[in-house]
Parts: C-alpha cells; sequence; structure tokens
C-alpha cells in the first residue's frame, strides 16, 4: 500500500499545517463511517488519519518526503509504533475537530448480544494448618442469577415485548448534529428502548425487567495442600449470570493465612525459634521441635551451639503446591537463654562453673606471658 499521502488529503507538497487541518477537515466529514456508508470508508477514513498524523509531525513528514513510507518504519515509526494508531487514535483526532462523536457505530455494543457476567471475589481466611493440610471449606455467596420468578425474560407472566415504537424494532435513530462545518447525521441507539428495539410495558414484578435477582447461596471448596497468602482459586461460573444468553462470570477466593503462635512461613519454609539453657548449647542434647500437626521430630543440638544458629529438620515443611508428596523444610532459630533465677544447687554448680573459668584464664595468661617472656629474653 503506498498511496501518496499528500495525494489522500489532496493537498500540495508545500502545504502549510493549516492547509492540512483544513484539507483533513473536509475530508473526513466525507469519510466518518458513521456518515459515510460505503463499505471501503473505513478504510479510507484510517487511510486519511494516517496521512494526517504524518504530515502534522515535522518530523515524520520529512522522513516520508524523503523515503516514503518505508522510511517512516525504517525510523521507528513501524507499524506497531505510534503510527499505526487504530480507531482509538482517529476518534480522537475526529473528536478534536468536531466535538465527541459518540464513537464509531462499528464499535457500539449492541445491547441484544450476550454479554458475560461480572466476576466477584472473596476473601477467605483460613487457619496455617489448613494451609499445610488442605481443607474444605464453605463460602457464603452473593450472586446474580436470572430471575426464576421470570427465567430470566423480565416480563410479567402473561405478556410479552413489544417493539419500540420510536425506533420500529431497529434499536437506532437518526440524530443530526450542528457543528461547524453543518449538519451531520449519525445513527445513535434509541434512547426509548436502549438500543434494544424492544418495550418491556409489564416488567417483572420481582427483578423489575432485569431479568436477574440477587440469590444467596453457599459453595463448598476444595484447599490444595501449601496454597499460601496471596494466592487465588477460580470458582468458574459462580460470579454473576451472563445477559442475553452470555455466560456466568467467575468468583475469585483470594486466600490469607491467618499468622500461627510459633511458626512462620515462608513459601514452602517454615521457621521457629528454640529456646535452649547454657548446659544444652555446652553440652548438647536432643530435643523434640514441634511439627505442623501436633506432631513432634527429635532434633540433636551439637554441643557448643552458638546463639542464633540455625538447625534445618529436612522435609517436614510446607508441602509443594503442585507436588504435595515433597515438602520443604523447617528452620530451627538457636535462643541461648540466661537463667533468670537459678535454684541453690544450680547457684553451686555455677560458682564452682566461674572459679574453674578464672582458674583457665590466669593459667592462659600466665603460659602467654612466660612465652612472651621468653621471646624477649633470647
Ligand atoms: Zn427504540
Ligand atoms: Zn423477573
Amino acid at each position: 500500500m503506498s498511496a501518496n499521502y499528500y495525494e489522500i488529503l489532496e493537498v500540495e507538497k508545500t502545504a502549510t499545517k493549516e492547509e492540512i487541518k483544513s484539507a483533513f477537515r473536509k475530508k473526513a466529514i466525507k469519510l466518518h463511517p458513521d456518515v459515510n456508508k460505503a463499505p471501503d470508508a473505513e478504510e479510507k477514513f484510517k487511510e486519511l488519519g494516517k496521512a494526517y498524523e504524518v504530515l502534522m509531525d515535522d518530523e515524520k513528514r520529512a522522513m516520508y518526503d524523503q523515503y516514503g513510507e518505508e522510511g517512516l518504519a525504517g525510523a521507528g515509526y513501524a507499524q506497531q509504533g505510534p503510527f499505526d494508531f487504530g480507531f482509538g487514535g482517529l476518534d480522537e483526532i475526529f473528536a478534536s475537530f468536531f466535538g465527541d462523536m459518540g464513537g464509531f457505530s462499528s464499535r457500539r455494543v449492541d445491547p441484544n448480544a450476550p454479554q458475560r457476567g461480572s466476576d466477584l471475589s472473596y476473601q477467605l481466611e483460613i487457619d496455617f494448618e489448613e494451609a499445610i493440610f488442605g481443607a474444605e471449606k464453605e463460602i457464603p455467596l452473593e450472586h446474580l442469577e436470572p430471575c426464576k420468578m421470570c427465567s430470566g425474560s423480565g416480563v410479567e407472566s402473561g405478556y410479552k415485548k413489544e417493539t419500540c415504537t420510536t425506533c420500529k424494532g431497529s434499536g437506532h435513530i437518526k440524530k443530526v448534529s450542528r457543528t461547524i462545518l453543518g449538519n451531520i447525521t449519525q445513527i445513535v441507539p434509541c434512547p426509548n428502548c436502549s438500543g434494544t428495539g424492544q418495550m418491556n410495558p409489564h416488567p417483572c414484578k420481582k427483578c423489575k425487567g432485569s431479568g436477574q435477582s440477587m440469590a444467596k447461596k453457599t459453595i463448598s471448596i476444595k484447599i490444595p495442600q501449601g496454597i499460601d497468602s496471596g494466592m487465588k482459586m477460580r470458582v468458574s461460573q459462580e460470579g454473576d449470570c451472563g445477559k442475553n444468553g452470555g455466560p456466568s462470570g467467575d468468583l475469585f477466593v483470594f486466600i490469607r493465612i491467618k499468622p500461627h503462635k510459633i511458626f512462620q512461613r515462608n513459601n514452602i519454609n517454615l521457621f521457629i525459634n528454640y529456646p535452649i539453657s547454657l548446659a544444652q548449647a555446652a553440652l548438647g542434647d536432643e530435643v523434640d521441635i514441634p511439627l505442623p500437626g501436633d506432631r513432634t521430630t527429635k532434633l540433636k543440638i551439637p554441643s557448643g551451639i552458638q546463639d542464633g544458629d540455625t538447625l534445618k529438620i529436612k522435609g517436614e515443611g510446607v508441602p509443594y503446591l503442585n507436588n504435595p508428596s515433597q515438602k520443604g523444610d523447617i528452620f530451627v532459630k538457636i535462643k541461648l537463654l540466661t537463667p533468670k533465677k537459678i535454684s541453690q544447687e544450680e547457684e553451686k554448680l555455677y560458682r564452682r562453673l566461674l572459679e574453674i573459668e578464672k582458674q583457665s584464664k590466669e593459667k592462659q595468661s600466665e603460659s602467654l606471658l612466660s612465652k612472651f617472656k621468653e621471646a624477649i629474653s633470647r
């Protein structure tokens, strides 16, 4: 497609922006698809918009003058770029000249076409262990369903919808708008029947003609093992019902997990703080560590462990969502507890311990000192 932009707009190669603008106005008014019903009007109107956009932009125009359309593509004004602005951009240009025309008729939504119902969302709070072991949860739901009284027709029983007298059933009317360039005849949706072409003089008393009514129900959903906070589950078709035979929307259940008293969770791993005594740290020990689901496991604490060290229990964390037989790990962070109160016997032992420590320190410093002296006397 190599139609010349100057020819499309019917202007000289030397045309000023003012001349281009005025040429565009004249042609646009003839080719606008709301006005011109020729089958190629839409295509021509698009071409016109493209020519106008390029010639009004100094940089693009210079590129076009020198290298034509290929030059524009080469300069990065490719078809996907700002150059190919489709109908949205055209509508904007057109509106800037003539005011909002309500969009092209081809883009209007047919009120009689099937429409999908709205999606709904629900926030579900579950326990820490439900997320690990999975659960079955009930969700109270309120959504639009086809009205039971009129089976979704919106019409009281014994009556029918009637053809709209304003538009004679077509759903649209002609509207003449005055613009600075004269009158434009537009086809707009019929205001009397909202574009449906039909009237409903005897609407259903329950749904007032909408054909839909709010319904409450409870649904049960299966929470998979390993689900995490912030994840969402889709329950298909449990959103609002559609219109004109369109499908229902979906229900999205957003998961939030209540915090646990002792476990912290990060994805598939669990974290726990475990307090031990000075004696346990010095001598080592074997202790019971709680696991999810009221279980425990034995953990060996090595002698000489330090405050803040972390021990790992493999494969006892959170199940993988897509493979629950595999699990993450539990990380046990050691917290060294200094006794706040001690018994008499403990005090005796601690004093003895302190004496031993002092003696060994003295010995150490003596031996250091003697080594130092030796070194100097040589
Ligand atoms: Zn009508
Ligand atoms: Zn009804």
